[in-house]
């Protein structure tokens, strides 16, 4: 499975609520909530008003009760102030009253009106109250009838109610006094006053029903009210609630992993998989690629360092090398190693075998010296061996290793010829510098100088 391979597949493995999931979500939950608020806010503007037209209504019969209270009242004070003071005004203010104002009838019709068919037993002793009072003006027209014959009235400026009242014969027959003072029995006698109590107690029975209706209506209008007053204290929770979990969501899905991302690319480190699933698809994506870079540096600083035929450590690296050594405190043997007549192994066998011949030699440099010490390759046949905290007093260490490796190359296996090593060597009591390259290369020379296959140790 190459890399993008691999990449696809966690891809496809990725769980994770998304952004845009949750956004949509909360956008719906804000709008789903507000419209339950705009509602219930319309619904409790409804319900005031509501109660206000009722309560408006209410006062509009009350008042058309008192209307018809106030009517009746009028007609009885000036059919009394008729009979007794005989004075027509009185009359014609009755009669006024009766056929143009009108009050009774207006009222009635107003009560029936603004009930709204709500009362049926309000408009019922309504209608009963002014039936009552029509009842009362037959006694007060009685009266009046009498009031104007004891007044010897010719009844020709009278209203023909009144004109054409018929009064029994023998009332005809008393005397002007004694009309007089029927007229004011029939308007103060124990009749009159009870039809009036009568009437009152029909209209005391109008506003006493009118007003338990209004009672009730604004109970159950307060209950409403305050039910839908308990709804927007639950959506204010809910709004409340909505707003906590958007944050803890967004804490969660967006700001924890940025922090962790941030934290992580600070770091060179590769991004921990979290949050919402947008993230973890960056996450995944960002350390395939860092993945990927990584090996190509790895490849490349190998590259850079490592020689590609032999994979010992390269002149660049031999150069890095003397630098961080020039710093150390601790001894130094550096070691130059050429092989001898190494054109010769070329022009005889061939390049290709000119390769394994190095390749060959760098494998058992390689094992010849310890892990610690370095084995470079720094030029064509030419390798360096830089060991630290070496122990000056014992050159045998080093001189056994070369002919060890002489020994070898000498008894080649396979096809390889036999060929050989020449090394020059030089101490250093504390770090890398010049002198000791110049030395150890002298003392190289030495060696091919006498003879190759072998080893010197620079003297002075
Ligand atoms: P001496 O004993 O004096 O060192 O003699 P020499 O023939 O080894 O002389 P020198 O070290 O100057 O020659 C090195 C030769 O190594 C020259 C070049 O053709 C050969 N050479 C350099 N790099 C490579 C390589 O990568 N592969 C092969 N096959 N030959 C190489
Ligand atoms: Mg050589």
């Amino acid at each position: 499975m190459n890399g993008k391979e691999g990449a696809k597949n966690k891809m496809s493995v990725l769980r994770g609520v998304r952004i845009r999931t949750l956004s949509l979500w909360i956008v719906a939950g804000t709008i789903l909530v507000s419209i339950l608020i705009g509602d219930g806010i319309i619904n409790v503007m409804n319900q005031h008003k509501e109660l206000a037209h009722m309560t408006q209504e209410y006062l509009l019969i009350k008042d058309n009760v008192t209307n018809m209270s106030r009517g009746s009242d009028y007609l009885t004070e000036q059919a009394r102030l008729y009979a007794i003071t005989k004075d027509y005004s009185y009359a014609e203010a009755y009669f006024q009253e009766v056929n143009v104002i009108q009050r009774r009838d207006k009222a009635l019709q107003e009560i029936e009106k603004h009930l709204q068919g709500r009362d049926k037993s309000a408009l019922q002793h309504s209608k009963e109250a002014l039936e009552l009072s029509n009842e009362l003006m037959d006694l007060e027209i009685h009266s009046m009838k009498l009031a104007a014959l004891s007044a010897g009235e010719t009844m020709d400026s009278f209203p023909p109610q009144i004109r054409d009242y018929p009064l029994p014969e023998a009332e005809i027959q008393y005397t002007p006094q004694e009309q007089s003072d029927a007229a004011s029995r029939l308007v103060f006698g124990e009749e009159y006053r009870l039809m009036k109590q009568r009437i009152d107690e029909k209209l005391t029975s109008v506003t006493q029903s009118v007003t338990s209706i209004c009672e009730l209506e604004q109970a159950s209008s307060e209950a409403a009210m305050q039910n839908a007053l308990k709804r927007q204290s639950i959506y204010t929770i809910l709004v409340v609630l909505l707003v906590i979990f958007s944050y803890i969501m967004i804490a969660v899905l967006i700001l924890r992993p940025i922090r962790i991302y941030v934290n992580c690319i600070k770091n060179n480190n590769f991004l921990e998989i979290t949050g919402a699933y947008e993230f973890k698809y960056l996450a995944v994506t960002y350390n395939n690629v860092y993945e990927m870079t990584m090996a190509q540096r790895d490849i490349l600083r190998h590259k850079a360092e490592y020689d590609a035929l032999t994979g010992l450590l390269n002149r660049q690296s031999f150069e890095q090398l003397k630098e961080r050594l020039r710093n150390s405190s601790s001894t130094i043997a550096l070691l130059l190693i050429d092989i001898d007549v190494f054109k010769s192994i070329n022009d005889t066998y061939g390049h290709e075998m000119g390769d394994k011949a190095l390749i060959n030699a760098a494998n058992i440099l390689k094992e010849s010296f310890r892990k610690a010490d370095y084995v470079l390759r720094i030029g064509g046949d030419e390798f360096a061996v830089v060991m630290e905290k070496v122990q000056p007093g014992k050159p045998e260490i080093i001189s056994g290793k070369i002919d060890k490796i002489n020994w070898i190359l000498q008894h080649p296996q396979g096809d390889l010829p036999k060929y050989s090593i020449s090394a020059g060597i030089a101490f250093s009591d504390k770090g890398y510098n010049d002198k000791l390259f110049r030395q150890a290369d002298q003392a190289l020379y030495q060696t091919k100088e006498n003879g190759r296959c072998g080893y010197t140790f620079y003297q002075p």
